[in-house]
């Protein structure tokens, strides 16, 4: 079945990371007023490659509802088509994507949340905090703790620091977690894996207990490896699968 794809125009490109090649773009979508989604779905960016064949890729949209707005961040990958084709971008050009889809969403009734991510796993978060702690908008966080581990490799790929520190100043029960597994000696934060430091905040929760109705949730956005492992983390704590919810990017 044929989707209807939407045409979006890029409006701001921004390198977060040199080394890591990873960028942040924004992109106005053709002929709407308004695009709607629900953070932390995805759009599937659709092109032909130079053989004429349809390729097609998945990213998270890494930023919430904003008018006919929508931002991501991707990282170029050796060899890519994709991700080197929207890296390559100029700012005014077009791209089509499918609209949004995806499962990888706030459940409801909201309750205390780890979100859990690596790299450019950290796109779906960054939407979901724009959702709950809108700039100049109602707090939608309804008091709950959110926690945002956010695992990468050295300081540097810490992309959108400033943005979340700023939440994490503003408001008391959103706390934010970067670790780094390859820090300099002068980094004081936290070291080693983000499994590690997700086991440690479920065990120390108050909603630890997983009842029938759990009292808490852990959302998690990366690489299949990373993903096992907090799984395997969580459920030796006895947490319930529905508990966890994930999105691979492999
Ligand atoms: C639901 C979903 C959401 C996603 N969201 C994002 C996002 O927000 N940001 C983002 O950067 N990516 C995201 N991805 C990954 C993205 O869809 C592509 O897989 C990625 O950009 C590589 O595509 P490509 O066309 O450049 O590489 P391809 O041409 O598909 O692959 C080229 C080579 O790179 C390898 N490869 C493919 N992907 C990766 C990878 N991630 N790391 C290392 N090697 C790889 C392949 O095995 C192959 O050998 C998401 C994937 C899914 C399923």
């Amino acid at each position: 079945m044929t989707r209807d794809l939407l045409t979006a125009r890029l409006i701001m490109k921004r390198c977060l990371s040199e080394r890591a090649q990873c960028f942040h773009l924004d992109f106005e979508v053709d002929g709407v007023g308004n695009f709607a989604f629900t953070p932390g779905q995805f759009v599937s960016a659709v092109a032909e490659d130079a053989n004429g064949k349809q390729q097609m890729r998945a990213y998270s949209i890494a930023s919430a509802p904003h008018g006919n707005r929508f931002a991501l961040c991707l990282n170029r990958v050796d060899d890519g088509f994709f991700s080197n084709r929207l890296a390559d971008m100029e700012e005014g050009e077009t791209q089509q994507f499918q609209e949004p889809l995806g499962f990888f969403t706030l459940h409801q009734p909201l309750t205390d949340s780890i979100l859990i991510a690596t790299g450019t796993g950290v796109a779906p978060m960054r939407g979901f905090l724009q959702w709950l702690f809108p700039t100049g908008g109602p707090d939608r966080s309804e008091g709950h703790q959110i926690w945002l581990i956010y695992g990468t490799r050295r300081e540097t790929e810490l992309y959108y620091r400033d943005e979340f520190e700023a939440y994490a100043a503003q408001y008391a029960n959103f706390q934010y977690l970067p670790t780094l597994s390859r820090a300099a000696e002068d980094w004081s934060g936290l070291r080693g894996y983000v499994q590690e430091h997700a086991v440690r905040i479920a065990s120390e929760s108050e909603m630890n207990a997983a009842g029938p109705e759990f009292g808490i949730h852990a959302y998690v956005c990366g690489l299949s490896p990373m993903i096992n492992a907090v799984r395997e983390k969580l459920k030796g704590l006895g947490w319930n699968r529905k508990q966890i919810i994930t999105e691979r990017y492999d």
